[in-house]
């Protein structure tokens, strides 16, 4: 493979748990910001006036983080009038100067960036580690669809003129995008999608998770703050039923870039058909049912230090995350006995603090659908290990203790299950097609992880399974920026991969200006 983008950019930087200095000054950073923080829509000539709702920490219900206050269907209205009427001056912005102002918010979210990762650690339960990576990526994603709008919309392709006549080929943005994130990756995937859809030349509306509007405020105030102006840039905080469903129904949105289940992008996409208006574009990222495949040539201890990474850490709360382990009956007892070993090791707790591992998962409703799939594996699986909780973190926080449990087959998980909860199956060596059908059987495709040292293995897997992201011998999380697009398909999502290449482009309309000289 030819490597044409890695001279482009360079990934932001991290911190150096092992300097003290660094890891005082940023503990100071993030103690500096203790809220409470207070959000409404920023939608020029409207005043707030839907619901306050109050937010809590994950990690304590008893601590106030802030409150927010829900657009009404007024605001969403008047969000969409400024949209439609700011978005052609955006659009003939040079994308050079659209590519700075995304570029100078990167350089202000990582000056400040104690703000935001006090906000993820308490707004959205992250562990400090996870946090912190949070930013980075979220810087990453401004500077590399800064350069890739400098590199496509710069100038127009001129093309043949063969008749005499000039043909120059342009990109342009689509007009309004609604951009509607996800709480688990609150600032990296909101700036992602909103960074995109801004740099492609369309004007934004943002709708945040609801779990996490705060976070998204802070966000788009970071970008207005940059430069871009606020009327081509809203923010509607509000549920998806009322601000979610008013936005995709209307005929003046251009398209939409959606990260959450599979289950809302179906949705999206019938209330965008539905409209009899201009066929919109939707780029959805959706859930997975991700599996790791281990053979008996692999390292039980690399498997199993990568799996526990892939399955608990961020909670399992990442789209990415392993859900089932498929591990050939050779070492497969004693990958099982390592893992209960290792997840002794675990430890759940304050994500505030740095010797926790797994934080809290995001909200009751999260955690019921958590604790009814344990209680019907306690019954119909067989369990291998599970994290000890301190009773005292229940009592006031979201937390559910890591587990594995060993099951039969893959029919046995009827949906994907959205924490800390991995599966294992065991399969015999002669049985690898099958395991690779049973994992295309389930629809999804996001990532999967291989542990083996045999080549052919690995190319056998690699080549017949239908993901966007395949590992091999390390974790199946934490896609870089520019170093590993990421992004899923049939079931997982539409594509174009984020943080890849051709991203921009399902942001764009094409024209062509033909002129007889
Ligand atoms: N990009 C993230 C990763 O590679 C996952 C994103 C998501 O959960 O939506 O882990």
């Amino acid at each position: 493979p030819v490597n044409i983008y890695a001279e482009l950019r360079k990934n932001s930087m991290g911190v150096n748990f092992s300097n003290d200095n660094e890891l005082k000054a940023m503990a100071d950073a993030v103690n500096a910001h203790a809220g409470p923080w207070a959000a409404a829509p920023l939608v020029p000539g409207t005043t707030a006036n839907g619901a306050t709702i109050q937010v809590t920490n994950p990690a304590d219900r008893r601590q106030n983080v802030g409150s927010y206050v829900s657009a009404d269907s007024a605001t969403v209205d008047k969000a969409l009038a400024n949209a439609v009427a700011a978005q052609h001056s955006w659009d003939r912005l040079p994308a050079a100067s659209r590519a700075a102002i995304l570029e100078h918010a990167a350089e202000q979210l990582e000056a400040n960036r104690g703000e935001f990762i006090a906000l993820c650690v308490r707004e959205a339960g992250k562990s400090l580690p996870d946090a912190i990576a949070e930013i980075r990526e979220a810087a990453d994603f401004l500077r590399y669809y800064a350069t890739m709008a400098r590199r496509l919309f710069g100038q127009p392709e001129q093309l043949p003129g063969p008749t005499g006549e000039s043909n120059q080929l342009f990109l342009n943005g689509r007009g309004v995008f609604v951009c509607i994130s996800p709480w688990n990756f609150p600032l990296a995937i909101f700036l992602g999608q909103v960074s995109a859809a801004l740099a492609a030349g369309n004007a934004v509306i943002a709708k945040p998770a609801e779990q996490t509007s705060l976070i998204g405020y802070a966000a788009v105030k970071l970008l207005h703050d940059a430069g871009v102006p606020a009327d081509v840039l809203q923010y509607l905080p509000g549920d998806g039923a009322t601000v979610g469903a008013a936005l995709t129904r209307d005929p003046r949105v251009a398209g939409v870039a959606f990260t959450g289940s599979t289950e809302t992008a179906w949705a999206i996409n019938r209330a965008l058909a539905a409209r009899n208006a201009s066929i919109a574009a939707l780029i959805a990222e959706t859930g997975g049912q991700n599996a790791m495949i281990a053979d008996s040539s692999a390292l039980p201890e690399q498997i199993v230090k990568d799996v526990i990474a892939s399955a608990f850490q961020s909670a399992g709360q990442r789209c990415s995350a392993a859900r089932v382990l498929f591990v050939q009956e050779d070492i497969a007892d004693k990958v099982c006995a390592m893992l209960a070993g290792a997840m002794g090791e675990l430890k759940v707790g304050d994500p505030g603090q740095l010797s926790t591992d797994v934080g809290p998962v995001i909200d009751e409703d999260a955690k019921k659908i958590l604790v009814e799939h344990a209680a019907r594996m306690d019954k119909e699986a067989k369990k291998i290990g599970e994290v000890k909780l301190d009773p005292a973190l229940t009592a006031n926080g979201t937390f559910f203790a890591p587990r594995a449990y060993e099951i039969p087959s893959l029919a046995t998980l009827t949906r994907e299950v959205f924490g800390p909860v991995l599966h294992v199956i065991r399969w015999k060596g002669s049985e690898l097609k099958q395991v690779v059908d049973q994992i295309n059987a389930t629809g999804y495709g996001l990532t999967l992880g291989i542990h083996s040292r045999i080549n052919d293995t690995v190319d056998y897997i690699a080549s017949h399974a239908r993901v966007g992201n395949c590992y091999v011998n390390r974790n199946q999380i934490g896609a870089v920026v520019g170093v590993q697009p990421f992004g899923g398909e049939n079931l997982s999502g539409t594509g174009p991969k984020a943080g890849g290449p051709h991203y921009l482009l399902r942001f764009a309309g094409e024209r062509t200006l033909t002129i007889n000289t």
